[in-house]
């Protein structure tokens, strides 16, 4: 498609690495892996209206392409280096390229990541992306390695995308602070920050590691379920922003914190005497850290409730057992 198009993108997203030989323009990238790394490839799918509501900006798209696949790489512990793109549009729409690329690029130059191909397609838009990173052998951030009485750790706050999904859905007049604080949970969903330097701090010290993408209790279930164990957490520990326990009520910022996809955070496990070892190295970059529960012996994910009960599902989401 587009010739212009496509040397819009590659202006765009410029980028000077050593490990390029051959960029975008021929029939394939020639790329010089690192002698001694393993290589991190992972793919992620944006489908417009399945993954990003019908009107979201052309920019922050561009970003939350990049950054999904980007927080997979952190969940490996790997540094990025290389993406390939593939875009298809509806029409040869110059505007929407140039803000795509503006977003993808904000994101991809502090972590010097070169877009290196891809291909443009016409069709119903959607956006994939492949990234390609590093990581020393055997230390990468699998999600089998949970053993039984490790703690259970997330970085940042849990829930703020999808309440921030439900505030796109249900625009209210707003007096001016509850407005600023619904654009604080709509750019958390639109905007999502990989957690890429804590992804790196953690190599060798995570017993295993996921990003949040479908919810706290999904993602965590991943871990149990490939390493063989149960997780019991305390609602009463969830990392929560103010934005969010300030706009819903405690059963719904609840909701939101356990089973709310799109928040790109970390859940990890670490053995329990190098917790505070762990959460040292995270402060010390910025990036918050919470315990919030722990392995122990079993399958599934268990939630122990303020009160002390546990909680189980019902068709409306996590209630006491009663
Ligand atoms: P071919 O038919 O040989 O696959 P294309 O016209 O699809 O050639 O692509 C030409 C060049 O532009 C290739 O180097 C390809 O990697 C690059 N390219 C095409 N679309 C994109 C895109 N969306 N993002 C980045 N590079 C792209
Ligand atoms: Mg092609």
């Amino acid at each position: 498609m587009e010739f212009r198009l496509i040397e819009r993108l590659r202006e765009l997203t410029a980028q000077q690495r050593d490990d390029v030989a051959l960029s975008i323009g021929d029939d394939a990238a020639l790329l010089v892996p690192p002698v001694g790394q393993h290589l991190a490839i992972a793919l992620d799918t944006l489908v417009e209206g399945v993954h990003f509501p019908h009107g979201t900006a052309a920019a922050d798209i561009g970003w939350k392409a990049l950054a999904v696949n980007l927080s997979d790489l952190a969940a490996m512990g790997a540094s990025p280096a290389w993406a390939l793109l593939g875009l298809t549009l509806p029409n040869a729409d110059a505007d929407f390229v140039e803000g795509f690329a503006e977003g993808f690029s904000k994101l991809a130059r502090p972590h010097r990541l070169a877009l290196v191909g891809g291909d443009t397609t016409r069709g119903p838009l959607a956006i994939s992306v492949t990234v390609h990173g590093f990581v020393p052998p055997g230390q990468a951030l699998v999600r089998s390695g949970a053993r039984i009485g490790d703690a259970v750790l997330v970085t940042g706050t849990l829930g703020d995308a999808a309440a921030g999904l439900q505030a796109l859905q249900q625009p209210l007049a707003d007096d001016d602070s509850r407005a600023n604080l619904r654009a604080f949970l709509i750019e958390r969903l639109n905007r999502p920050m990989p957690r890429l330097s804590a992804g790196v701090a953690l190599r060798g010290k995570a017993s295993a590691c996921v990003d949040v993408s479908d919810g706290l209790l999904a993602d965590l279930g991943h871990i149990c379920a490939d390493s063989g164990v149960a997780a019991e957490i305390d609602a009463a520990l969830l990392p929560r922003s103010s934005a969010l326990m300030a706009l819903y009520d405690e059963a719904s910022a609840l909701q939101f914190a356990l089973s709310g996809g799109d928040d790109y955070e970390l859940c990890f496990t670490v053995p329990a005497q190098r917790v505070a070892d762990v959460q040292a190295d995270l402060s010390r970059l910025g990036c918050g850290v919470t315990r919030i529960g722990r392995i122990v012996e079993g399958d599934g994910v268990r939630v122990r409730a303020v009160d002390g009960e546990w909680m189980t599902t019902n068709h409306a989401g996590w209630e006491h057992f009663a």
